[in-house]
């Protein structure tokens, strides 16, 4: 590795920026939105309108040209203060897929829009509701025909797409009985989604147990100009793959910051509720829970950091990525779990937010990729046991 671990509160300004944008942004902005399944529109515009979206985008597209550790920086300090990020957290690690594999002319062309947040890059559409976990089988198609391709199938739990300008779709462009390898023959579009809807687009909300303003997409001969295809056709599985490092490295920060949220929240109640004459916090069977959680989140955050540290080296960072990524998922559970369980019945009570923000922590240990997925790829990559299905 040729770049140290930064420990400690590393980009001390940036914590603090973000800091001061949650603290406009309390539990009941989060739980009217909640309430209402609603998209977080003033606090998506407060973080755009700073330039914190457009922290990975080089500076010669607009962009700060920040690593991937900073961006990490970001959305765990957002969901330390209590807020989520979910409304706008795909922009930082689908852009990446652009980044590196599209065309010098899609590069100029939308990178320094998404920069200045005239055009929002969001929804990233892989799963489909027969396929699940097993993406390289996705029977989405796009066909081409002279110089567009016609797409025809569905994706479900695609975040954001009723929210976003533009859309990242894996497609298959060759029948999956005509390819060699599972992950050959499926290609990644660019797709305007203002352009496209009511003409072959149609998208449906789908409610779900947190507010993730998450869609079902149903494609019926889109017509997408061939211009559209990002790098090579039949080579798109590659290009997400190259991108799920830095998905899984922020996704284990958010989940980072949850547990703090978690384990603070936690600490404060349990030093000032009194039951038996003594506060809680003095009962061992009320502290334990809690310094475990404490314990599993550093040890977390010293993953996380390290899987940062290598991709931002340029260097291979798949065991760390999805190491850092269930640890994190498991210590903001864990610590979600005792804030719960501390706080007994008003844990349950709306206006403390240990609900919501319980119910959102649970996302981490299914999306988006599920833990048991994690442990198959340790016991097969990094192990180098029998792969397990
Ligand atoms: C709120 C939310 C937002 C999402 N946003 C997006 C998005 O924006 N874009 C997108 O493309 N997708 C999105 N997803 C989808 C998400 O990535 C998938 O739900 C996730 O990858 C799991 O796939 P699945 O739900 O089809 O589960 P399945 O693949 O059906 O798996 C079901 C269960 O079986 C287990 N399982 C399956 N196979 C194995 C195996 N071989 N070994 C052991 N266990 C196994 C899994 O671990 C899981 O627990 C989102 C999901 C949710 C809930």
């Amino acid at each position: 590795m040729t770049q140290s671990i930064p420990l400690g509160e590393d980009f001390p300004e940036i914590r603090a920026g973000i800091r001061k944008i949650c603290a406009d942004f309390p539990g009941a902005y989060w739980r009217d939105l909640d309430a209402r399944q609603d998209y977080p529109s003033a606090f998506v515009s407060a973080l755009t309108e700073a330039g914190y979206l457009a922290a990975l985008i080089p500076e010669d597209y607009g962009g700060a040209g920040l690593p991937l550790r900073a961006a990490s920086v970001i959305l765990e300090e957002i969901h330390a203060a209590g807020c989520n990020a979910a409304a706008c957290h795909a922009q930082l690690y689908i852009m990446g897929t652009l980044l590196r594999h599209g065309s010098a002319e899609q590069k100029r062309l939308y990178l320094p829009q998404i920069a200045s947040g005239a055009l929002r890059l969001q929804a990233f559409g892989v799963t489909e509701p027969s396929t699940g976990t097993d993406t390289t089988q996705l029977k989405t198609r796009a066909e081409r025909q002279g110089d567009t391709y016609v797409v025809s199938g569905q994706k479900v739990w695609t975040s954001r797409a009723l929210h976003s300008d533009l859309l990242l779709l894996l497609a298959r462009t060759t029948p999956a009985t005509e390819t060699k390898r599972r992950g050959d023959g499926l290609s990644v579009f660019l797709i305007d989604i203002r352009t496209s809807l009511g003409k072959g687009l149609e998208i449906r909300p789908l409610p779900a147990m947190i507010n993730h303003n998450t869609t079902e997409m149903f494609f019926d001969a889109l017509r997408v100009p061939a211009s559209q295809l990002i790098g090579e056709e039949g080579k798109g599985f590659r290009y997400i793959l190259d991108g799920m490092n830095a998905e899984r490295i922020l996704i284990a920060s958010e989940a980072l910051g949850d547990a703090r949220w978690f384990i603070r929240t936690a600490a404060d109640y349990a030093k000032t509720r009194h039951v038996f004459d003594r506060p809680i916090g003095q009962n061992q069977g009320v502290q334990f829970p809690l310094a475990r959680a404490h314990a599993e989140t550093e040890a977390a955050d010293l993953m996380v950091r390290k899987a940062a540290a290598l991709f931002d080296a340029g260097e291979a960072c798949g065991p760390e990525a999805n190491m850092a990524k269930l640890l994190a998922a498991d210590a903001s559970w864990h610590a979600g779990e005792a804030c719960m369980q501390t706080h007994g019945g008003f844990g349950l009570a709306r206006e403390y937010d240990i609900e919501r923000k319980w119910r959102e922590t649970r996302l981490f240990q299914i999306a988006p990729i599920s833990t048991n997925l994690i442990l198959a790829y340790i016991g097969e990559h990094i192990l180098g046991l029998p792969r397990s299905y």
